[in-house]
């Protein structure tokens, strides 16, 4: 059979993007084939699903970055070019799939070459704060023109589409869909042992995770550590995947100026999340500026863990504050100390809040229904 689906993405790194797209695209089985613009961990991953990758560099459109505020005539010339050898990829397939914002930019600029419809799955809340007026237009007026429809990850990342002048009528929302099977075969021998390894001399452990950056809050985070009894120590999971160093080093010197180095646990990047979460006693998602969706959020409840979040963007679909976890506002640090405590202080509330939250995120968060989501809406463009 050939594929009936080209799908792309701009990244190498493994970012919660390209591991929802992993589970799509195995779902998809020999139905997709991926173009990825720049090698890496991602690649490999799809290898090793079995599914045919290759890797089209993207050259200076790398360059462009969320915030900036133009393209550079090298920037605009890498995506034309590459626009064309997407269009040749794209002519044994019958639509084009896009997994990311610059994806969609070289897919609209070949849909017409190719003769072939383009879907772009929207992970991103466009708009200020994340994205530059005019790097907001030119997707929107690019999804307006050229795509056949937009799949949103939540119903904040559809309105911010409209309210930036995206037409709804391309709109259809896919939650995203996290697999439960590593969450429930974690032994509590194994969660114990990571617990000593990681955070050796804890009495009570809080865990952040996601890439290094200023939205995702891990600064909050550390903050809000400091607020609490000496016996609490923070893992921080995650790396500066997109070259974030100077925030890292910004991290450090925030825990020896609060005097909570040796309580702050810098993990790295792991590919062991659920085990860490299983080893965790509350899971704080201490996001800065609203997410579009937070996979770590659904994690965290997939983990029977309490999870206490940011209550902005697609977070708010996710949790229904004190039922199934605890919703922050963005960037209150001590809010997320007091909820942790109060967590801590009461086990019984903090267990019938994971457990609802566990049955919340098996219900509505599932690969099968994200997979099947995406499908339809393949199916309704392809006819
Ligand atoms: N993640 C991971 N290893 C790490 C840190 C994070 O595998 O060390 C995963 C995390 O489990 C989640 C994803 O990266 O599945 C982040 O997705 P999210 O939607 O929270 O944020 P995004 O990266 O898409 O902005």
């Amino acid at each position: 059979m050939t594929a009936r689906v080209l799908a792309l993405d701009h990244v190498g790194v493994m970012g919660g993007a390209e591991l929802s797209m992993l589970d799509i695209i195995a779902g998809l089985g020999a139905d997709a084939t991926v173009r990825l613009f720049a090698d890496g961990p991602f690649r490999e991953a799809l290898e090793r699903r079995g599914v045919d990758v290759r890797v089209l560099p993207m050259g200076a459109l790398g360059d462009v970055r969320r915030e900036s505020r133009g393209l550079s005539p090298f920037a605009a010339l890498a995506a034309w070019r590459l626009a064309g050898v997407v269009a040749r990829e794209a002519a044994p397939a019958r639509l084009i799939y896009a997994n990311s914002q610059k994806a969609f930019i070289v897919a609209a600029l070949a849909a017409r070459r190719a003769a072939r419809p383009v879907v772009w799955h929207l992970r991103d809340l466009l708009g200020p704060p994340h994205f530059s007026a005019l790097n907001t237009r030119a997707a929107v007026t690019l999804a307006n023109w050229r795509a056949a429809r937009v799949i949103t990850n939540s119903q904040a990342t559809a309105d911010a589409f409209v309210a930036s002048g995206g037409e709804r009528r391309l709109v259809r929302v896919v939650y995203n869909g996290v697999d439960a099977a590593p969450f429930d075969t974690i032994t509590n021998e194994a969660a114990l042992a990571i617990r000593v390894e990681c955070a050796p001399g804890a009495a009570f452990i809080m865990s952040v995770f996601g890439r290094l950056h200023e939205w995702k809050g891990q600064q909050v985070a550390i903050d809000a550590l400091s607020q609490l009894p000496a016996d609490c120590h923070l893992c921080v999971v995650g790396a500066p995947l997109f070259g974030e160093r100077e925030f890292e080093a910004g991290l450090r010197a925030q825990t020896e100026r609060l005097g909570v180095a040796a309580r702050v646990h810098f993990l790295g990047f792991r590919s062991d999340v659920a085990a860490l979460m299983r080893a965790t006693d509350v899971i704080v998602h201490a996001s800065a500026l609203p997410e579009p969706f937070g996979r770590v959020v659904v994690e965290g409840m997939l983990a029977r863990r309490p999870v206490v979040a940011t209550g902005a963007g697609g977070v708010r679909e996710i949790i229904s504050d004190g039922e199934t976890g605890v919703l922050v506002p963005p960037g209150d640090a001590a809010a997320i100390a007091r909820a942790v405590a109060a967590l801590r202080a009461d086990p019984m509330r903090a267990s019938a809040i994971a457990q609802a939250g566990a049955t919340r995120a098996r219900r509505v968060f599932g690969v099968d229904a994200m997979v099947r989501g995406v499908r339809a809406v393949l199916d309704e463009v392809i006819g």
